[in-house]
């Protein structure tokens, strides 16, 4: 079986595990669905694409305790496939973290940079990211991270400080520099107040980072072909790819004003030194995209940086 993300397991949900089929796209709200292929069989659970915002979600989703158990079993020390070497979230983390900051204006008045880090584990990003502008321009960097098993990484530099907060909810009022939500959205049932959240956070001339699996169009093909093809349901709900994040900030009620500053293929994980064939592979995968456009879907994952607006 081919699977999306080998660092996360599939597992079969039962249906007396499974919420009743949800009507409309749990995104926008809109009626207008259409079935790509199934994601889980007996009970069947097909991943839908919204005629509207085109984000494309399972019709059923798990219950709130079994995502509880999953992400419990997945993050026990024991778990065998976490603490593998296929366990890769992202290989040398410093070269997304300076992809990032291309996009990134550092403000005059503030020499100090707050990070807001939402479902990025032990804020390895982000402190890829504080190290990259305590180096450059900032002079201390304050962290808040947020997330299902927070366990904060350990750093000397006093001028990094991180703090852990349960939820987006109580994160506080900010403003944040940056905000981030690296491969975490999927995972929500109902990701857009945690999106409109984390924009709403940011100060004027702010930037977001999402990252996004983009693999609907990959399970179309191979359900056809008769291939298995495993998105890692119950924990990936949702599939966002360019079409959804192209027109997101139209489609999706949000406070203030946003400008798409980025939306491209995701960034390969895997690097070559260290995982060299998953490596290949991946950029295989992306490579048409960059002749292609649009027209080409199967680039495996979706990224985006949103900028909150200045003003006048
Ligand atoms: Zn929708």
């Amino acid at each position: 079986m081919i699977n999306a993300a080998s660092y996360h397991q599939s597992m079969h949900v039962s249906e007396s595990d499974l919420e009743p089929s949800a009507g409309n796209c749990p995104l926008c709200g809109d009626a207008s669905r259409s079935p790509i292929a199934l994601v889980q069989r007996g009970p069947d659970v097909t991943l839908l694409r919204c005629g509207r915002c085109h984000g494309a979600s399972a019709d059923r989703f798990p219950k709130q305790a079994v995502l509880d158990r999953y992400y419990a079993a997945y993050y026990a020390e024991e778990n065998p496939i976490r603490n593998t070497e296929a366990n890769v979230t992202l290989d040398k983390p410093e070269r997304l973290a300076q992809r990032i900051l291309e996009h990134y204006e550092s403000e005059p008045s503030t020499r100090t940079v707050r990070i807001l880090d939402f479902g990025g584990g032990d804020g390895t990003l982000s402190k890829a990211l504080a190290q990259q502008l305590l180096s450059s321009c900032a002079d201390a960097a304050h962290i808040r991270l947020c997330d299902y098993s927070a366990v904060p990484f350990r750093s000397d530099d006093g001028r990094l400080r991180v703090e852990v907060a349960e939820d987006l909810a109580s994160v506080g009022e900010g403003p944040f520099d940056i905000a981030i939500a690296s491969g975490i959205l999927e995972h929500l049932c109902d990701p857009v107040p945690e999106l409109q959240r984390m924009l709403s956070l940011l100060r004027p001339g702010g930037i977001f980072y999402a990252r996004t699996p983009a693999v609907a169009e990959i399970l179309r093909l191979t359900s056809r072909l008769g291939i298995d093809f495993d998105i890692t349901f119950p924990g990936h709900v949702h599939d966002l790819g360019q079409a959804f994040w192209d027109g997101a900030l139209c489609n999706l009620p949000l406070v203030g004003s946003f400008r798409l500053i980025r939306s491209t293929p995701s960034i390969v994980e895997t690097t070559f030194d260290r995982n060299p064939a998953r490596t290949v592979i991946a950029h295989l995968a992306k490579a048409p995209w960059w002749l292609l456009g649009r027209r080409y879907k199967m680039v495996g994952g979706w990224e985006v940086i949103v900028e909150k607006e200045r003003g006048e």
